[in-house]
């Protein structure tokens, strides 16, 4: 779950980038993110990874109060959020397979565990076929892909998607939100931050328009692919 109340974040330099934001997203919800750039979306997201901690109001994620988390706390935050880049994020010289890996190597999962989790998750993207490709050799839909069954491979709470079909092909940006929403039907929240106004407009939900730092329009709307 993620709860903003009341939060406003100036940057040194004196910008403001969020203003008196007011926002819940439960368990288990797909929202959208909105807006314009320089709106405010990555300072939004930056604040949810706690890279930025909010100059005013509470910033609360999957049980953290994050205003009083303690430096040392910080990646146990982390491990319950998966991110999603726009440029994928891939290490060059891994395969497929170990990219997804690396993860779960980096906290001392079993061995045996990460034999049976990588090939689940990998397969659950669609890409078991390509396990042994590296980055270079794949699509940008498939990098992408990739990416997240990485962001996946740790089971998180929440999927964290920041403009994730920037770079994909836009025929393929539809497939990367039916991944993304089946990921959702198992449970997992999912934020999506996306310029595309036709992806929003085709699937619909929740979409949450950030402008000049506030909250202008958060509610459910019809998709075209309900009709
Ligand atoms: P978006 O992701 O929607 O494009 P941002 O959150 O990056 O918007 O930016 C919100 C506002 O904060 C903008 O006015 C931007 O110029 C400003 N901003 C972003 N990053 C910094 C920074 N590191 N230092 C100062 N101002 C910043």
């Amino acid at each position: 779950m993620v709860e903003l109340k009341n939060v406003s974040y100036t940057y040194p330099t004196g910008q403001h980038a969020l203003d008196h934001v007011n926002l819940t997203i439960n368990d288990g919800e797909f929202a959208f993110v909105v807006g314009t750039s320089g709106a405010g979306k990555s300072t939004l997201i930056k604040l949810l990874l706690r890279e930025l901690t909010a100059t005013e109001g509470e910033v609360r994620v999957n049980g953290y109060n994050l205003n009083k988390l303690k430096q040392r706390k910080i990646p146990d935050l982390r491990r319950t959020i998966g991110v999603v880049f726009q440029d994928f994020r891939l290490i060059p010289n891994l395969t497929v397979y170990d990219n997804v890996a690396f993860a779960l190597r980096a906290i001392d999962a079993p061995t045996k565990y990460i034999r049976s989790r990588v090939p689940y998750v990998i397969s659950l993207v669609g890409l078991a076929a390509k396990a042994k490709s590296y980055p270079d050799d794949l699509s940008g839909g498939e990098q992408q892909r990739v990416a997240l069954a990485r962001a996946l491979v740790n089971d998180p709470q929440l999927i964290i998607a920041d403009e994730p079909t920037g770079n994909v092909d836009p025929a393929r940006s539809y497939e990367i939100v039916e991944l993304l929403r089946g990921i959702n039907a198992c449970g997992t929240t999912v934020l999506m931050v996306t310029h595309q106004h036709d992806l929003v407009r085709y699937f619909g939900g929740r979409i949450i328009n950030i402008n000049t730092g506030s909250v202008i329009f958060d509610e459910v709307i019809g998709g075209a692919d309900e009709v």
